[in-house]
Formats: C-alpha cells, structure tokens, sequence
C-alpha cells in the first residue's frame, strides 16, 4: 500500500501525544493532574441539552440545508455584528461541525498553490499543518513577552513579507499565549493587511472565554470586514467542545464558496445540534456566565500557585484558558535535555501533565527562553492546588 504523497505534508496537534503518555501513566495506578487538552470539564449548560433532545424528538434528523438552518445563520449573524459593531446577515455565515473546518475552508476558497500565508507561531498548530496540506507556503510570525503580555513581532512580520503573500492568520485571544492586541496592535494589523491587500483569517474561537473587560474583533477596524472571515465557535463559549458547532462568517461570495465546500465534505453540519445552537445564543445565558466564573477561579487559583514555585515567571491573560509560564530557570536547575524529558519528568514525579512550546509549532531562530502551556480547563480548583503543591515541590528540589 502506497500512501499519497500529499499526506506528508499533513501535520497534526501533537499535543494528543501528550494525552496518551498522561493516559498511560494514570492506566498505571498514579494521579493525573491535566493540564494538557484544552477541553472543558464543566457540563453543557441544561437548556442547550434540551433543545437539542427536543429537535431530534422533533424529528430534526434528517439532513438540512449545507449552510446551515436559517434560524442558527441569523443568531450567528445578530450575535456577531452586536459584538463587533459592524453589520452581518445570514447570508454572511457558514454553519460548520465545530471553529477547526473554518481553517481548512478559509485556505482552500482564497489559497493558490504556492501562496504563501503569515500564521502565528507559537500557535494552533492546524494553521501550519492545513496551509502545507493544501499547497500554500507556512511563514510564521512570531510574539515577544513585555510587560503587557506577548506582543507581535512586528519587524519579523514586516521582513516575511513577499510578493507572494496573500493570506494573515490572526488569533487574538491566542491559544496558547493567550496574547491580545491592544488597539494600536490591532490598528497596525489592519493597516499592514489593507496596505498589502491580504485575505485575513480571525480566528475567534476565545472571544467570550474572558474574565474582565471587552474583546475585540479586527472586523470592527475600517476598510477589514471586506477582507476578514472571522473563525467563530460554540465550542468554548457554551462548554460545546464534543458537539463539534461553529461557523464561518465573512463576504457573501467567499461564504458561498465555504458553503459549497461543506457540500463536498460533510454535506451540513448536525441537524439537531443546530437547534441547541440556537438556543445557546438566543436563550438564557446563565450557563456561559457560570462556566466563566468557574474558570476564572481556576485561572487565580493556578497564577498563585505557579508564582511561588522559584524560578517560574507567568503573564495572566484577561482572555483563553491557558496560562504560558516561562520556566527556563527550572528547566536549566533540573539538567533537562529537551522539552520532551523536561514534560516527562514532571509527568512521572508529579502527574502533572502539560503541552511545551514545542507543541505549538517549530520554535523560530532566536527563541531561548523555555516555555510550557497550562490549561485550566479540563481540571478542577481543587485538583489544580494539589498538582501544583506536587510541581513545586518536585521543581524546587
Ligand atoms: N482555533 C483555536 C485557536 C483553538 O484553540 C481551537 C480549539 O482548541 C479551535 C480553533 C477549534 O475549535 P473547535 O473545537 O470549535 O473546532
């Protein structure tokens, strides 16, 4: 058997690595404490279960329209433009089994082969994998830790620049740095964009994962609406992981495009999974605001505890729920050769299991400092306070 040649240009989320090595280790008898999967351990709030149980009753079990059902395209839509303060109608939204398709769709209607497309690095690494897959060129841009949190690498995204460059991949609200432009960042993409005439690819899937203040969208900015699909997800927002729920909004004639790709692939999104959509936007909300609340306990819960272990410095983002502590201090005192045994070790002393930068994408020339990912949101306040009591200890040896 021969596999195409093009799978080798396939990558993955090799953070799944890390569940199976958590997952052995645990099949052995030891605690686990995972911080690893960004998943949610907090259940689906009751009245989006229960549309959905009454859809299917309905009979919402037959295929529906590939765009997706008016109802659930136009509370996208209403639920996009309150936020954004922009304009959007049904029309401009694609209905897709969960935010991942959007990249993968968003690629495959404005790429050409050999197009070459600016993504960030550390970050979500099915960019990387999905622009390689369908013939593009991967140029990554990378960020810098400042007093305000991560910052883009303005200069290295001004020298990546070439003739070729179509396409910006944009995550504020950033997994895993949890970064977040302020306004003149923000200001500064959209100009570099319009001035260069390149499609941009919001990707969304944190907007409402925040604990204080307002996330904004690029799509806001003038002259950006026209050129942005924004990468949007029921996933987080509404504890939505499984049901795979989310859409692609922008330009009607991209969006038609994107519809006719659903066609080609999955023929339309969950039929009775779409009510439930409709009912999480459109219905009670305090669900989404319990699920925040919780998490931003874990998230204070886990900033204390990682600021008293020596050696670990940590940005808390207002937006996500990762944190991305530097540890290199740790990393160097402990004689770790690589991440991979760093990541090990702390798995097989502590069970402390966790993603390292590494999982996000290739580290860039010049990159020394030593960086992991915590997710907080797949692991309880309590079982947070004791892994970390175990980390410190282990750390601090
Ligand atoms: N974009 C980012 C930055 C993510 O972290 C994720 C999921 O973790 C997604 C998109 C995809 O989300 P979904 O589960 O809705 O496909």
């Amino acid at each position: 058997m021969s596999i195409a040649n093009r799978i080798a240009r396939l990558g993955t989320e090799t953070a799944f690595a890390v569940s199976d090595d958590a997952r052995a280790w645990g099949a052995q008898g030891h605690a686990i404490y995972p911080f690893h999967l960004g998943d949610i351990n907090i259940p689906t709030p009751a009245n989006i279960m229960d549309a959905a149980a009454k859809a299917m009753r309905d009979g919402k079990t037959g295929y529906p329209p590939a765009a997706g059902i008016p109802e659930l395209r136009a509370a996208i839509a209403e639920d996009i433009s309150k936020d954004r303060g922009v304009i959007y109608t049904m029309e401009n939204v694609s209905v897709q089994p969960g935010g991942k398709p959007v990249i993968g769709k968003f690629l495959s209607a404005l790429m050409n082969e050999g197009d070459e497309v600016l993504y960030p690095n550390p970050g979500y690494p099915i960019y990387e994998s999905q622009i390689q897959y369908l013939g593009g060129v991967a140029v990554p841009y990378g960020y810098e830790m400042t007093a305000r949190g991560f910052r883009l690498k303005r200069e290295q995204i001004e020298a990546s620049l070439t003739p070729r460059t179509r396409l910006f991949i944009y995550n504020n609200g950033q997994n895993p740095l949890g970064a977040e432009s302020d306004d003149e960042e923000m200001q500064w993409v959209a100009d570099f964009c319009i001035r260069h005439k390149l499609w941009v690819m919001s990707d969304e899937a944190y907007f409402h994962m925040r604990y204080s203040g307002r996330s904004q969208s690029i799509v806001s900015l003038p002259g950006m609406q026209e050129r942005t699909i924004i990468l949007t997800a029921h996933s987080k927002k509404y504890a939505m992981t499984g049901w795979r729920l989310g859409a692609a909004v922008g330009p009607r004639e991209v969006i038609d495009v994107i519809s006719r790709l659903n066609v080609n692939q999955e023929s339309c999104t969950t039929h009775f999974v779409q009510y439930a959509g409709v009912e999480a936007l459109r219905g009670d909300q305090s669900g989404y605001l319990r699920i925040v609340e919780i998490l931003k306990e874990r998230r204070d819960t886990l900033a204390a505890a990682l600021r008293k272990i020596r050696g670990v410095s940590v940005y808390v983002p207002e937006i996500t729920f990762y944190l991305f502590p530097e540890v290199t201090e740790v990393y160097r005192r402990l004689g770790s050769k690589s991440a991979q045994e760093f990541r090990k070790a702390a798995l097989h002393q502590t069970g402390v299991s966790f993603c390292s930068r590494e999982h996000f994408g290739r580290p860039l020339p010049g990159e020394e400092r030593v960086y992991i990912r915590l997710a907080y949101s797949g692991i309880d306040k309590g079982r947070i306070e004791e892994g970390l009591e175990g980390l410190k200890k282990f750390w601090e040896s």
